[in-house]
């Protein structure tokens, strides 16, 4: 038989995606890949049954439906402070993934470099390897998850032609201060390189943390594709629904990329989703205070149960340190992987080894997400201190 391309040879599945499947096989609580467990709220279900009956079903117009991208750059405006036009600025597509994957090969020819915080999310990693774009790896150095502005720097002198920002930053939760974005920016405008951002969870920020849009900066919505998406916004994680928002000329060149991808995002769900996109900025507030409440019940259950973590300043995600366990006879010689695989056996709760999200040889923390109902989140503690008791 002939072979694969050599490209498939190159990165691996999505370890997240992967824990999902064998925590499921197993009856485990999946605090692995990050999504809720609750329901979407009550106007975009009943919006969801009504274009069941009314309509569309067929294709929308590739770049996104007309009333969808109306009631999208509605709200982008209030986020970037600035006036979005639904026509030229916008481009719809399938989640934030093919969103980054589209912004990836919009901006960068093969061989380009391109700079990637290290923890990253893992898409990113094969994105830059679709797309042909070599990327530099920045360190945001645990457990404060600060980074060396010098090495972004250092990084545009090697010629980087763009930098993907997640903010707020999965799996490390770090909220970028405007001060850090600022000073971003003035590198990006200085080398002349583009801002790739990922903002999927910027209402998932934890007082007195908040979120700063990087195209919201002076001039820097002109050089910034910002990707996000309403997966965790409106808890629709299966509708995949996500946008690239930037400049008319650099749209214009997303939107092919887009077209041949993907055609388009499903146009019931699109249909759907101007009911979520239309709620009051009460929405929001609730959204936040109910996350703020998951992250403290989970975060403060940690503590109780003696399991060293991050308090992550925005997203769902928290880091457990893990190495007490691997310094223990029975875990000698474990990989962080081969760690979350006994756990999800022997433990009942599914987390992502952190060594899928680092490029540096991290083996000692793994990811969990409290995107989950309180009982859950309570019976999955109760699971997590049999585990710690093992360190007792
Ligand atoms: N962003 C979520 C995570 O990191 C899920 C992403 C996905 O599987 N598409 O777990």
């Amino acid at each position: 038989m002939p072979n694969l391309s050599e490209r498939v040879g190159t990165f691996t599945d999505s370890v997240i995606r992967r824990m999902t499947r064998i925590s499921n096989a197993c009856g485990a609580i999946n605090l692995s890949q990050g999504f809720p467990d609750f329901d979407p709220p009550k106007p975009l279900l009943d919006a969801l049954a009504k274009a069941a009956y009314a309509g569309p079903h067929q294709y929308s117009i590739t770049f996104g439906a007309q009333n969808f991208r109306a009631a999208l750059a509605q709200k982008i405006s209030k986020t970037l402070d600035r006036a979005i036009d639904p026509e030229t600025e916008l481009c719809v597509t399938c989640g934030s993934t093919e969103a980054m994957m589209t912004a990836m090969m919009t901006v960068v020819n093969p061989g380009d470099k391109v700079l990637v915080f290290s923890p990253f999310y893992e898409n990113y990693g094969a994105d830059a390897i679709l797309s042909g774009a070599e990327p530099i790896y920045i360190p945001l150095v645990p457990p404060t998850y600060d980074f060396d502005l010098h090495l972004i720097e250092a990084g545009f002198r090697e010629g980087a032609k763009a930098i993907v920002i997640c903010n707020p930053s999965n799996p490390c939760g770090k909220v970028f201060t405007r001060a850090e974005l600022t000073a971003i920016a003035a590198l990006a405008i200085q080398y002349d390189a583009f801002v790739i951002t990922d903002e999927v969870y910027e209402h998932m920020v934890y007082a007195p943390h908040t979120h700063t849009a990087m195209a919201s900066l002076p001039g820097m919505f002109e050089r910034t594709l910002t990707c996000n998406s309403l997966s965790k916004t409106y808890s629709v994680t299966g509708w995949r629904l996500g946008y690239v928002c930037g400049p008319a000329w650099v749209i214009d060149g997303a939107r092919k990329v887009h077209d041949f991808l993907t055609v388009g995002a499903a146009a019931p769900l699109q249909e759907a989703a101007v009911a979520g996109l239309t709620l009051p900025e009460s929405y929001y507030d609730e959204l936040r205070q109910l996350y703020t409440q998951k992250r403290n019940l989970f975060c403060e259950g940690l503590d109780r149960i003696g399991l060293v973590h991050n308090v992550p300043q925005g997203t769902y995600f928290v880091m457990i340190d893990i190495q007490p366990f691997l310094d223990l006879p029975q875990f000698q010689g474990y990989s962080d992987l081969q760690f979350c695989e006994w756990m999800i056996k022997n433990i009942g709760v599914a987390a992502v080894p952190g060594s899928s999200f680092f490029r540096e040889p991290v083996n000692h923390l793994i990811r969990l997400h409290f995107a989950r109902q309180q009982g859950t989140l309570e019976e999955a503690l109760r699971r997590l201190e049999k585990m710690a008791a093992l360190l007792a």
